[in-house]
């Protein structure tokens, strides 16, 4: 009896084995066809104790705007698609922006990407500079979709998946020719140049809100917002 109960015990224990075995090539094999390579892109590297620097320099040329060429008052983003609080200005604070100052052609808006949440935070940046290029009246819309799909949890959301999913949202016409193009990393230079960006005027929060080279202290604060803006305006 004691033979046989360590017998079945053993087959169990090999069954369980290769079941985790069967388990792990197959999420490697999934890795493989769903995951874009972005390790070459680095990382951003910033110093908190500095503080941000050179705020009347920073070069918005390529940069997505939103807005009117001619306004006088340039808002800058630093954001990230896996920041939370990027998701709240973005959904929360963004839309009221637009009607009081960017509709009426007060100011503009330019975004840039800053990819502090690793591999997701990279890959979403280079969906971004990919469909920029692509199809640029698409993207603003992108840039909404993937904010809007960003979970409450801890758990990797920023997938190419998630960039198809976004895409769709967008209405983007050649979805293939995007993911094509992310996976082959084809716009990674924009994206580098993003973050040079971020490491030269030592952004090291998201979202930074730099209105007319000024800082805005609490960008999650509408009324902060409103009021650096306002004073712009009149300057
Ligand atoms: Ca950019």
């Amino acid at each position: 009896m004691k033979n046989k109960g360590s017998l079945i015990f053993t087959m169990i224990m090999t069954l369980l084995v290769i079941g985790v075995i069967a388990a792990l090539i197959i999420s490697n094999q999934n890795k493989k066809e769903s995951s874009v390579d972005t390790e070459s892109l680095g990382t951003a590297n910033t110093n908190n104790q500095q503080g941000l620097k050179l705020l009347d320099q920073i070069d918005i040329k390529d940069q997505p705007m939103i807005g009117k060429d001619e306004a006088k008052v340039t808002i800058i983003e630093f954001g990230d698609f896996k920041c939370p609080a990027c998701k709240v200005f973005e959904l929360d604070i963004k839309p009221d922006l637009k009607k009081k100052y960017i509709a009426s052609g007060k100011a503009k808006l330019y975004f840039i990407n800053t990819p502090f949440h690793g591999e997701g935070s990279m890959l979403g940046s280079l969906a971004a500079e990919t469909l920029i290029k692509q199809e640029p009246d698409k993207y603003s819309a992108f840039q909404q979709a993937l904010f809007e799909m960003q979970p409450d949890t801890e758990e990797e959301w920023l997938t190419i998946d998630a960039v198809k999913k976004a895409a769709k949202t967008a209405a983007v016409s050649n979805i293939d020719k995007l993911v094509k193009d992310v996976e082959a990393l084809k716009e990674k230079a924009a994206v580098k140049k993003d973050i040079n960006l971020v490491e030269k005027h030592n952004v090291t929060m998201t979202p930074t809100i730099i209105v007319n080279g000024k800082e805005v202290k609490n960008p999650m604060d509408p009324a902060e917002v409103d009021k650096v803006i306002d004073e712009a305006v009149k300057q």
